[in-house]
Formats: structure tokens, C-alpha cells, sequence
């Protein structure tokens, strides 16, 4: 037999589904208070959230609209289907406090901005009282108690109460770093845990929310009425300072917490060749788009987004991260020696005689088999224009060719300083990022140097893989791999980049067969771009246990000069280690 529900049999069901947990009211309630223009929200919690109090400075409530707000469907928000598309407010539904009603006792008080008095309204779990009339501060105050009592169900599902308190905590963090503006006091068991004054800036206001200490700011694109791009507002950690769990990065469409892949996997595209396998950055990632190119409309609890161009939400946001990351901010930002006199001299000197009389190219010796017919490649990939970031001014003061050099350590770092700071330079993943930046460059400028080999290395492959580079040729050949089909499963290649060597190429070139052989986007190629680049550079490189004279030690100081991101190798390992006077004299009890 087929019945209609009775009322509160299908509020409870809604409940279900816009409360699943006492974080979700939370973030309800407080999306509420800022929907009324609040200033400041107070948010007290205990008992794993079965009790939450939230009071607002917001413009309240009249005591009709009083009434009508734990009714479902009663909102004052949307008219008519046509807002939808148009959305300012977080609310739309007129859902959250009805449902909230169904399963609780709830305690409504407000009083209507520039009104003489307040009003009480309370509601046991459904069953609704008439307003009363008192005395009230401006704004309204929400009380929640005892929640889920009437459906044990759902009160089974609850997790421990530190598990819950753990999700709200982070759901008001949340709003909080979307919100600077608004201040925020939260008590948990009645002890304040969390105090963020009004009128913060969003970098401050992370800074304080997230715990840290430092963070790199950037913002990408504009949102001027005739771009349909989207605009980035990011904060990011040094690569130095990572996390290895992903629980720090978090994004805000339209000044909404969401989870989104996409989003997360531009963000570590934009860290790749910074960060090794398993370490995340802390990152706060906030999108704003013209309001009809992306649907917050998807989930009750609007947890994820759909964007109408999702590649653009992609870049804009790889690009933001990515322009923080290549002015590395976090670099030494040593200030200009005043005077050469206040340098500490060599206090060791390397002796002449044990000097290695090796070319200054650290060039490899397969290389000595080519034949030098330098020539540019005018290949043409086009690199997008990069908007809102001004590279060369900004970079740091700091110069790895004002460095002096002391010596070379085990065959394997450059020992230097300067007036401050003692350094240890990994030769091999300093050279390695030198030749993968140079490589990443001029391939993307469209000018790799190449030399034609006096042999052709021939490699066999899958046929597969010989139809996919063959199909592929003009693109390889932009890498500066000029290559020809030998037969259905080798290929020949005839030149290859000028600062790389024949050995490193057939590992390459491997790599590139298998990836191309699966179908790929635009960004994809970018990314295999990086990765046949850092192998590249990794077997054409000076080697750990390689003896280098000072002048081979110097040229490649200054070279690290050319590059931003010069303080990590491709593959995600440090490129130096600073050790301050200050901390080495400490450990010899000079200063306390
Ligand atoms: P929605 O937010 O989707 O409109 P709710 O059930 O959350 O639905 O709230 C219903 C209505 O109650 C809102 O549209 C708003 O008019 C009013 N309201 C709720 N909370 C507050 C508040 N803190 N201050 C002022 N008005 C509020
Ligand atoms: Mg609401």
C-alpha cells in the first residue's frame, strides 16, 4: 500500500541528509550568521556536538520571521528557480533549521536589528512553541541540545566525541580562513580554543588558523565582468616545510570549503621536481568565477563543485602556486655584503697542485665521440603568457656566485661561505637542476641547442612504441631528439640536446616511448616534458665521487645563479645545506 509521509517523518529523512554529522550544523548554523552579515560569531560545543550554542551580530530576525524560519522550505534568501544562478548566500534551501528542529531541542533568540526587543521561539523536536518576547542582544543566538535524542539511529552512528569535536574544529577552521573578516570565538567544553580578531588580512588569518609560521602569498588573474577566468588567492608552505600526510591543503570555491581532486592535483602538479614521494605542502588555495561558470548546487551539505571549464580552474591554480614556488621566497635572502673587509678570509684553501685539470663543461666523455654542429632548433611551443608576476625584480638579494669557495668535501659538495654562513653544495643535484632548468627552458622558448651525433644511436622498442614516437616525431624533436624510424623496432637517433650526454638518452627515450604510447593531454606532455628532462639531466651531470677543481666548483655557482628553484634537485632532494656561524659557534660554546 502505497502512503504519503507524514510530515515529520520526512523531516527526519531530510535531516538525515543535510546534517550527517554535528559538524555539518555547525558549519549550517555559522553559514547562516554570515549570511545575516554577522561580524563576529561566538561558537560554544560539547558532548561530541549534541550541544552547540552559535550567537551572531548579524541583522536578525523579525518575530514573523521568527516563525516561519524552522518551517521547511522558508527561507529569505531565493524567490524564484532564477536566483539559483546567481547565488551571494551560502543558504538557499530553507532546509537547515527545519531539520535541525525535527531532531533536537532548539533554542531560537533574536532580536531584529534597530528593534526595541527580542523574541524566544523554542522547539521540541518538531514541535513548535509561539514566540516570546525578550530581552536580547542585536543579532540571534541558535541553542541546540540534545541532538539526534529522538533518532537513535542516527545518534549510533556518531563517532567518539574527540572524533567529532575533531571534525568540527576543522569545519570552523575552515570558515574561518574563508572568512577574515568576521571574528571568531569557539569554546569546547567551555574552554576557549580558538580566538581570531574581526577585520584580519587572509594571510594572517591562515597563519593563526593553520598553527604556522610562515606562509607565500600570490594571487592570479582578475575577475574583471568580461574574463571568464578564474581568480587564485594562495598561500603556500616553503617545499623545505612539508607534511607527509595531504591534510593541510585546502580549497575554497567561492568562499566555500570544498574537496576537489582536480584542484589538489594542480596544486602538487605545480610542486612536481620540489617534493618527494609522499610529502605535501600546506597550501590554502581560495577560486572565485563568474558566478554561471561554476554549480556549488551539487550536494546537500555543498561539500563539491562542478566547474564549467575545469582545465582553467586547473591552470589557474598550478600557475598561482607555481609563481610563489619560482621566486622561492624561502631562499637565504642574505642582504648585500658592506664591505669585503667584514668577510672572513679562507681559513683553508685548496692546494693548486692537487687541483683536477678537467674542463670547465663537465662534459661527458661519450661526448668527446660527437661531432660538434651546434645549431638552434626553431622549434615553436608556445609558452601562455604569465600574468601577474614580475620574476626578475624579485629575486632574492642572495647570489650563489658571491659565495667563497673553500674546498670540495669527499668528492661530493662544494664547501663555501660567506660572511654569514657556512654552505655545503650537492654537486651532482646542483649541476642536475642547472641542466634540467636550462633543458625545461630553452625547449619552452623553442630554441634547444642540438649537436648531431657522427653515429646514430639505435635503440629497439616495441612496435608500439616506434609507431607512437614516429606519430609523435615533431613534438620529440622539440625536446631536441631528432629521431627516424630503422626498421618496425628500432629507432635511430640522430641528434640530442648539446648539454646532455648520448648515455642518458636511451633511458630517456624509453620512458618517452612507454608514456606515448597512452593517449595524453596538453598538460600531460608538459609533465613528461619535466620527467624525461630530470632523467636527462640526472645521467648527463658532474657525479657524486667526482674530483672538481675551483673552477669547475665556481662555474657552477654561477650558474645556479640563472635559475629560480635552485635549492632542489628534480628529484626532490635538497641542493644545499646552510649552517649559520651562529648555530656553529653556539656548539663550541663561544655564545650562549
Ligand atoms: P536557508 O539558509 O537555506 O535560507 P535555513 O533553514 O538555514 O535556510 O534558514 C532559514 C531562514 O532563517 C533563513 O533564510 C534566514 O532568513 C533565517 N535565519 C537563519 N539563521 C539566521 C541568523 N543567524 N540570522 C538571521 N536570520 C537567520
Ligand atoms: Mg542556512
Amino acid at each position: 500500500m502505497i502512503r504519503i509521509l507524514q510530515p515529520e517523518v520526512v523531516d527526519r529523512i531530510a535531516a538525515g541528509e543535510v546534517l550527517d554529522r554535528p559538524a555539518n550544523l555547525v558549519k549550517e548554523l555559522v553559514e547562516n550568521s554570515i549570511d545575516a552579515g554577522a561580524t563576529q560569531v561566538d561558537i560554544e560545543f560539547e558532548a561530541g556536538g549534541r550541544r552547540v550554542v552559535i550567537a551572531d551580530d548579524g541583522v536578525g530576525m523579525s518575530v514573523a520571521d521568527l516563525k516561519l524560519a524552522p518551517l521547511r522550505h522558508a527561507t529569505s534568501k531565493i524567490e524564484s528557480s532564477d536566483d539559483l544562478f546567481k547565488l551571494k548566500s551560502f543558504g538557499f534551501r530553507g532546509e537547515a533549521l527545519a531539520s535541525i528542529a525535527a531532531v533536537s531541542r532548539m533554542t531560537l533568540t533574536s532580536r531584529l536589528l534597530g528593534a526595541e526587543q527580542g523574541y524566544r521561539l523554542q522547539s521540541e523536536f518538531g514541535a513548535i512553541n509561539e514566540p516570546t518576547p525578550i530581552s536580547a542582544r542585536e543579532g540571534t543566538e541558535i541553542r541546540i541540545e540534545e541532538l539526534f535524542e529522538n533518532v537513535p539511529a542516527r545518534l549510533k552512528f556518531l563517532k567518539s566525541e574527540p572524533a567529532e569535536h575533531g571534525q568540527i574544529k576543522t569545519t570552523i577552521k575552515a570558515l574561518a580562513m574563508a572568512h577574515e573578516n568576521i571574528g571568531f570565538s569557539v569554546r569546547c567544553k567551555g574552554q576557549l580554543i580558538f580566538h581570531w580578531p574581526k577585520n584580519q588580512t587572509f594571510k594572517d588569518r591562515t597563519l593563526a588558523v593553520l598553527e604556522c609560521d610562515s606562509l607565500f602569498e600570490n594571487t592570479y588573474g582578475d575577475l574583471k565582468r568580461e574574463s571568464r577566468e578564474p581568480r587564485a588567492e594562495i598561500l603556500v608552505s616553503s617545499p623545505q616545510e612539508t607534511n607527509n600526510v595531504n591534510r593541510n591543503m585546502w580549497f575554497f570555491v567561492q568562499g566555500r570549503w570544498v574537496q576537489d581532486r582536480s584542484l589538489t592535483a594542480a596544486v602538487m602538479e605545480a610542486h612536481r621536481n620540489l617534493l618527494m614521494h609522499g610529502e605535501y605542502p600546506t597550501v590554502v588555495v581560495r577560486l572565485t568565477l563568474p558566478a554561471d561558470e561554476v554549480d556549488v548546487n551539487v550536494h546537500p551539505t555543498k561539500s563539491q563543485v562542478k566547474f564549467r571549464d575545469s582545465q582553467s580552474a586547473f591552470r589557474t591554480v598550478s600557475r598561482a602556486v607555481r609563481g610563489v614556488l619560482e621566486k622561492a621566497p624561502w631562499l637565504p635572502q642574505v642582504s648585500a655584503m658592506s664591505s669585503f673587509e667584514e668577510q672572513p678570509q679562507f681559513s683553508l684553501q685548496m692546494p693548486a697542485d692537487e687541483t683536477p685539470a678537467e674542463s670547465l663543461k663537465f662534459t661527458d666523455v661519450a661526448l668527446d665521440r660527437t661531432q660538434y654542429q651546434k645549431k638552434t632548433f626553431p622549434a615553436q611551443i608556445q609558452r601562455e603568457p604569465v600574468k601577474n608576476f614580475a620574476p626578475q625584480q624579485t629575486m632574492p638579494a642572495f647570489r650563489w656566485a658571491d659565495l667563497q669557495v673553500i674546498g670540495q668535501m669527499n668528492h661530493t659538495y662544494i664547501v663555501a661561505q660567506n660572511h654569514e654562513a657556512m654552505f655545503l653544495v650537492d654537486q651532482h643535484a646542483s649541476h642536475e637542476r642547472v641542466v634540467f632548468e636550462r633543458l625545461m627552458e630553452s625547449c619552452k622558448a623553442g630554441n634547444i641547442e642540438i649537436q648531431n651525433l657522427l653515429m646514430p644511436l639505435v635503440f629497439d622498442f616495441t612496435a608500439d612504441e616506434v609507431e607512437a614516437l614516429i606519430k609523435s616525431k615533431a613534438q620529440v624533436e622539440k625536446m631536441g631528439l631528432i629521431i627516424d624510424r630503422m626498421g618496425p623496432e628500432s629507432i635511430a637517433v640522430q641528434a640530442i640536446p648539446t648539454i646532455v650526454s648520448e648515455s642518458s638518452v636511451s633511458t630517456a627515450l624509453k620512458r618517452l616511448a612507454h608514456e606515448l604510447s597512452e593517449s595524453m593531454g596538453e598538460f600531460a606532455w608538459e609533465r613528461m616534458l619535466a620527467d624525461i628532462f630530470a632523467s636527462m639531466a640526472c645521467h648527463s651531470v658532474v657525479r657524486a665521487g667526482q674530483p672538481l677543481s675551483a673552477e669547475e666548483m665556481k662555474s657552477l655557482l654561477v650558474q645556479m645563479d640563472q635559475y629560480p628553484l635552485s635549492s632542489f634537485c628534480p628529484h626532490g632532494r635538497p641542493v644545499f645545506v646552510k649552517r649559520r656561524f651562529s648555530e656553529i659557534d653556539r656548539e663550541f660554546g663561544r655564545i650562549v
